[in-house]
């Protein structure tokens, strides 16, 4: 008899996920099965859920690439990693590791790569199969709720921070600082950058402001965009864009310093319009960062199991995760949800 496990499923698009059975994955050769014990909640499960972007998953499919867990069964000629071993089942769920991206530890463009919750399926659910090769490895010390935010909103932030080339003591602006952002604030300051943290609620910058954000702006105001330049004496080295809004796209290049980089990670669907002149004139660089790559992800652990960064978590039950969805759209998350799915036995 098939074993059943408790599921979060999208349907159809656009509609509240189902709660309902769904069968236990088993390995085959060349991977894992792993016991979720906890799996956060990104804006980009939302996205998906929407099926918001121009590339799609199929319903029904199980969001969720936060996931960490224990790993209960072992395919045939896996040696990576060994029953028992707490891994993560991130975005970057696997790659063709032989293209020219994979070669030069690019994996995360890789044209063949498949997105955990998204392309597989992924962790709202109580058992999520996985390739070894891609897993992140949690660090001893790390809880699996701790860890969770880090395997995708950590180790994107952390990327795209390192993609902007702002260097120690220099500024970087923090567009958005909700799941994501929270996190790129405690990177940037481990990493000795001076933060810029922007927002358009006032809840957000005061958490900002308690994690060691040095100036705040609120991206309402008429005069934010002049507020940033006065205190960053003439605009931020690196900008980091987390927003799900287009609005922060336009602010964000024209917050960036003469010669500085404005990294896009927020993707909100749409297009947005780049003042040509501006960009040209500004020797401005415009670059897409999309997560990481397994290397990037041992380092952003590192980071958190050495205590420099800690994400703020809400635990909710997977039974939860429609309320979740609907505070998440409307800004009422204040930094991460993590689904909790109880202790390992
Ligand atoms: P979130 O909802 O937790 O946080 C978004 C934050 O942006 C909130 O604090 C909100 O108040 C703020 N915000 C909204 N409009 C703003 C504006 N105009 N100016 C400044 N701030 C504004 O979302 P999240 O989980 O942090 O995800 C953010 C985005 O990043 C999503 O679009 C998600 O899909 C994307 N994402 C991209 C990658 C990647 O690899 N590039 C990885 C993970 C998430
Ligand atoms: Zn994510
Ligand atoms: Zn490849």
């Amino acid at each position: 008899m098939t074993r059943m496990m408790q599921a979060a499923v999208v349907e159809a698009f656009g509609k509240p996920l189902t709660l309902r059975e769904w069968p236990v994955p088993s390995a085959g050769p060349g991977q894992i099965v792993v016991k979720t014990e906890a799996c956060g909640v990104c804006h980009t499960d939302l996205h998906a859920a929407r099926g918001d972007w121009p590339v799609k998953p199929v319903p029904p499919f199980i969001p969720g690439h936060e996931g960490i867990g224990i790993v209960v069964e072992v395919g045939a000629g896996v040696t990576i990693v060994k029953l028992g071993d707490r891994v993560g089942v991130p975005w970057l769920y696997s790659a063709c590791g032989h293209c020219e991206y994979c070669l030069s530890a690019w994996e995360t463009v890789c044209a063949e790569a498949q997105f955990g919750g998204y392309t597989r399926n992924g962790g709202f659910a109580e058992y999520i199969l996985a390739d070894p090769n891609y897993v992140a490895h949690i660090p001893a010390g790390l809880s699996a709720v701790e860890a969770a935010p880090i395997i995708c909103a950590g180790i994107t932030t952390y990327k795209g921070i390192k993609e902007t080339g702002a260097r120690p003591g220099e500024w970087i602006a923090i567009s958005g600082v909700g799941g994501l952002g929270h996190l790129a604030v405690q990177y940037a300051k481990a990493m000795g950058l001076r933060v810029a943290a922007v927002d358009v609620d006032a809840g957000k910058l005061a958490h900002a402001e308690s994690l060691g954000a040095d100036l705040l702006i609120d991206a309402r105001e008429k005069d934010a965009l002049a507020a940033l330049k006065d205190g960053t004496g003439g605009g931020a080295h690196g900008v980091l864009i987390t927003a799900p809004s287009l609005v922060a796209f336009n602010q964000g290049v024209a917050m960036t310093r003469r010669r500085g980089t404005c990294v896009l990670v927020g993707l909100p669907p749409g297009d947005f319009p780049l003042p040509l002149f501006d960009v040209v004139a500004n020797c401005i660089t415009v670059r897409g960062s999309f997560v990481g790559t397994r290397k990037d992800m041992a380092e952003a652990l590192a980071f958190a199991a050495d205590g420099k960064v800690k994400a703020d978590i809400e635990l909710q039950p997977l039974s939860a995760i429609n309320a979740i969805f609907d505070r998440l759209e409307h800004g009422q998350v204040a930094s991460r949800v993590v689904l909790d799915f109880g202790s390992q036995s």
